[in-house]
């Protein structure tokens, strides 16, 4: 048997062994077996972390319960790994580096290509697993995998395309070279928001570049880690390349930071944590990328074509219950469309349906926690106390846990929470404004820096008003900007560095200068 068809079989015999030894014990075990066995091909679940292309569980035996946030069932527990493991795993990928950063591109690209090719394959799986440990509806969650796999495909494609340079030299007895390396063992932290697309989203790019990796995904969602990384060793994927551990986030960061064989860390999370890490890469100097939050302003002008402005709004604002970093935090409205706007706009958000994210039709799942639900209700209560109108919403849905009805709030102003800080709830504000000049105040008056939005059908305005505005990512006429192809990023408190398109691979590389000197000037 190949070493494949070994780890699949053992895997499946063990999966029920190890489903049976957790579960069992537990209240409500029988359910707990159903769901997780709905899946088409039940090898993609995994509830052991991956290191050295081993599956393997906390060396202490800990483990922490991943729940459905929708109905608040048990759904398996995965290890407690911390710093012992962290390091089980860097000495991994450490030895591993060496063989895959050797490879060509060529087949780097092709082992990619085969993943990109599975993670397709497995699409309803992997988004049905995502709806059960995040909640999001089916339809997003499956709309994920194939935006998460984009990154795949599209790094599977510019593995090819690391080149270096030849600079003109100014000395005649020499010639300059620049070489593109790969950057060495990465550390990589993720969220729980989107549990498959900010991972794909480092560990394409890694991999391409012939760097190995290590995931720390968020406790919350590490279900679909694991069946990503399956389905990467099903792809060929060596063993240590791609390692993943979960549980004390602080001792796994802490490892990651003291090691001095992890050369870079990138990560998406918030900007608090964002700044520990930065803060912790500087004792060994790691080249690191963030991904931090946002608090993103969405603009419509009097000149916006209203039924355009209303439906990337609502797209903008509500997608993932509001739980994006790119979602919009705060609408601001000029003064002749503002009422029109309100309007269209409180009809469309009462049409939203709340619900499981497994039920057909539901558009908006819950929210992932109670400390969520209690933030949004703070923004709320904040922002009613301030002078704020609910024109929809404004309380906990009647499905109870942590639903929350979808929410616009009229006479927003700039005193209120919620338009200093990511509410990341289905909340929109409506700040209503004069002039071009007052908006763009309005909008750059933040430490953040990710996402906008304009709606105009003025094309100069629009040109003008996106140089104004101090953030990575612009959108014209569009609630949803996010895809593989483009630069995702932010300027200020909302990171460093960019991920996706042709321009994210290099952070995973080293530019190297090669100067060859005593070079002869006439044949000889
Ligand atoms: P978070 O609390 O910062 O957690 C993100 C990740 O960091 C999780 O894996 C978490 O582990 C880990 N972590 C927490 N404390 C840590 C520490 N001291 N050292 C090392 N790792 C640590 O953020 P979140 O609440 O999960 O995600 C929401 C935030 O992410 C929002 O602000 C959102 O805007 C931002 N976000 C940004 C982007 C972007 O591309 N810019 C994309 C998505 C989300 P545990 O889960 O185990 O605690």
């Amino acid at each position: 048997m190949t070493y494949t068809k070994i780890r699949r079989v053992s895997d499946a015999l063990g999966l029920v062994a190890i489903a049976a030894a957790r579960l069992l014990p537990l209240p409500g075990a029988a359910r707990q077996m159903g769901t997780l066995t709905q899946l088409k091909d039940i090898g993609l679940f995994h509830s052991q972390g991956l290191i050295g292309g081993r599956w393997s569980d906390a060396h202490d035996g800990r483990t922490l319960s991943v729940n459905n946030p929708a109905t608040g069932e048990l759904l398996t527990t995965v290890p407690f790994m911390g710093g012992v493991e962290t390091q089980h795993a860097i000495a991994a990928a450490s030895e591993a580096f060496p063989a895959w950063s050797r490879r060509t591109a060529a087949d780097r690209g092709k082992l990619l290509r085969k993943w990109f090719d599975l993670l397709l394959t497995h699409k309803d799986d992997l988004g049905r697993i995502m709806t059960l440990e995040q909640g999001k509806p089916l339809a997003e969650a499956i709309g994920e995998v194939t935006y998460g796999a984009g990154f795949v495909e599209l790094y599977a494609e510019e593995a090819k395309r690391v080149c270096g340079d030849i600079i003109p030299s100014p000395y005649p007895e020499k010639r300059i070279f620049v070489l593109k390396q790969p950057v060495g063992v990465v550390g990589a932290i993720t969220p729980w928001n989107f549990p498959l697309a900010m991972i794909t989203r480092k560990v394409a790019p890694a991999l391409a570049a012939g760097c190995t990796i290590i995931v720390k995904p968020a406790e919350l969602t590490p279900l679909t880690a694991l069946a990503a990384a399956e389905l990467a060793l099903q792809a060929g994927i060596p063993p240590g390349v791609l390692n993943i551990v979960m549980g004390d986030a602080v001792e796994i960061g802490a490892a990651m930071m003291a090691s001095t064989e992890v050369r870079k860390i990138t990560f998406t999370g918030s900007t608090g944590v964002g700044k520990k890490l930065m803060a912790g890469a500087a004792g060994t100097v790691k080249k690191i990328s963030l991904e931090l939050g946002g608090n993103a302003p969405c603009i419509i002008f009097d000149d916006a074509n209203l039924e355009v402005a209303v439906k990337g709004t609502l797209a903008g604002k509500y997608r993932n219950t509001g739980q994006t970093c790119v979602c919009i935090n705060r609408v601001l409205v000029q003064d002749g469309i503002y009422e029109k706007f309100a309007h269209a706009f409180v009809k469309a958000v009462s049409q939203l349906q709340v619900g499981n994210g497994l039920e057909n039709g539901v558009t908006q799942g819950p929210l992932i926690n109670e400390a969520a639900l209690l933030k949004v209700e703070n923004h709320v209560q904040d922002a009613v106390s301030k002078g704020a109108k609910v024109l929809t919403g404004g309380k906990r849905h009647s499905l109870g846990r942590t639903f929350y009805e979808p929410t616009v709030l009229g006479h927003a102003t700039d005193d209120m929470l919620i338009f200093r800080e990511e509410v990341f709830g289905p909340v929109a504000p409506l700040v209503r404004f004069k002039t071009e000049e007052e908006a763009i105040k309005l909008a750059n008056d933040t430490e953040f820096g990710l996402s906008s939005y304009i709606f105009t059908e003025n094309i100069a305005r629009g040109w003008r008003v996106a140089e104004a505005l101090e953030y990575g990512m612009v959108g014209i006429n569009e609630g949803l900007i996010s895809t593989e192809v483009a630069p995702f990023g932010g300027m200020k408190q909302s990171g460093l560095g960019r991920e996706g398109s042709k321009y994210g691979i290099d952070e995973y590389l080293e530019l190297k200068y090669v100067c060859l000197g005593n070079m002869k000037q006439t044949l000889p």
